[in-house]
């Protein structure tokens, strides 16, 4: 089979999520990273090219020079994944699917609602591939948990309990690195720092898992060391459009944690709990029953976990092959072998309203407030 040419923006040299960009992409023979515009600094992107094994005519200085080089090409790239910092995705995603590529952004999608919609709208129109990398999504336990909830071993999904809390920011002595502060800054991050960073992972996996949207939203936002302009801690509650009863904690001052995102579902037959610390396990106990962990690569899990499953039971794996997931589906899709079963744009513009609208209540003392985008209301 002919391999598929993809490039990347972003994710350079020292970068936290390039790396998992590269095993994913390439991980199953699927992908050869052919381009790039790997690093906001021209030379230091060509450089890290150049190890990577990208052809220096196909090692661009920037994203637009990327554009114009690969436009014409009869190799184009087949997949672009945008992995540079939020404020630039929307851009860069929107002129890429203008261009007839099919783009992978990771979260957030865009800065506002607004160009969330626009994002939907343009993908829409191209027909081609607009993925949002929602990567947790992907692991085979979770998938299980996404297939016992549609056919109904648990029953009807009651409450959600999320959580993606770390304390890698706890150390107020350290709020003025650079590396960190940003974060908080609404001149780089936008809106909300925590609740848009990590919060909306946790979101999206409830409606993943759920098979349902959220609906209304009430959050409490906190800035817990006091120089910090946006919040590193919010607690969210949420009612989702089939009634199911929503509670997602973020944070970056929960010192002890260390990744911290976990969820749980119980319904009326069952629960569910799932761990990104421990992900190849899924917790599972039947109403009046005993608790049973459920392994990934067991004899008995569903056809999707199965496939999404690369090593024997017992063996770990972890976040590049939950990564390399979406790749699988990406490439199937592109070449019309099956549908692709991935996060979407629609996703990503989801995630950006619940952002606007959490923003929005916390300021009006937790108010309940509509979390759809306004298109999908
Ligand atoms: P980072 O700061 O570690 O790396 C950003 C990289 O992009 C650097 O190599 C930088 O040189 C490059 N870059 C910046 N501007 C650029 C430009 N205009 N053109 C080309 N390259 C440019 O950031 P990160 O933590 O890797 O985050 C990148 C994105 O990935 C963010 O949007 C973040 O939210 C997202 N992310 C997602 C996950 C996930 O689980 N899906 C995890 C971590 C980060």
């Amino acid at each position: 089979m002919t391999k598929l040419n993809w490039g990347m923006i972003g994710g350079g040299k020292g970068s936290q999520i390039g790396p998992a960009h590269r095993m994913g992409a390439q991980a199953d023979g699927n992908f050869v990273m052919a381009a790039g515009a790997l690093d906001v600094d021209a030379e230091r992107g060509r450089a890290f090219a150049d190890t990577l094994g990208i052809a220096s005519d196909r090692a661009y200085a920037n994203w637009q020079d990327m554009l114009e080089g690969e436009r014409t090409r009869e190799d184009r790239v087949d997949l672009v994944t945008v992995a540079t910092p939020n404020a630039t995705h929307f851009e860069i995603t929107k002129a890429f699917l203008e261009a007839g590529f099919n783009v992978l952004c990771e979260k957030p999608m865009t800065m506002t609602v607004e160009e969330g919609e626009e994002i939907v709208r343009v993908a829409e129109a191209s027909g081609k591939i607009c993925a949002v990398n929602y990567c947790y999504s992907a692991y085979p336990m979770v998938r299980e948990m996404r297939h016992m909830v549609a056919t109904g071993q648990i029953g009807k999904v009651r409450t959600i309990v999320a959580n993606f809390s770390h304390g890698h920011h706890g150390d107020a002595g350290d709020a003025d690195n650079p590396r960190v502060r940003w974060r908080y800054d609404p001149a780089m991050a936008g809106v909300s720092g925590q609740f848009a960073d990590c919060g909306i992972h946790a979101l999206h996996m409830a409606s993943f898992i759920a098979g349902d949207e959220v609906r209304t939203l009430s959050a409490d936002f906190a800035s817990t060391i006091s120089s910090r302009e946006l919040e590193d801690d919010a607690m969210v509650n949420f009612r989702m459009e089939g009634g199911t009863v929503g509670r997602l904690w973020t944070s970056s001052v929960a010192i002890g944690r260390q990744h911290g995102f976990d969820i749980q579902v119980f319904g009326e037959t069952g629960g569910l709990r799932w761990a990104s610390e421990q992900p190849n396990q899924v917790f599972y106990t039947p109403v009046g029953g005993r608790t049973q962990i459920m392994e990934k690569g067991e004899g008995g899990l569903s056809d999707e976990a199965q496939r999404l499953s690369r090593v024997a039971i017992a063996h770990p794996e972890g976040f590049p092959l939950a990564v390399a997931n979406i790749y699988v589906d990406l490439a199937a899709k592109i070449r019309g072998e099956a549908h692709g079963d991935f996060p979407v744009a629609a996703d990503g513009l989801r995630s950006m309203a619940a952002v606007h609208q959490a923003v929005a209540s916390a300021k009006a003392d937790g108010a309940w407030v509509d979390a759809r985008p306004p298109m999908f209301r």
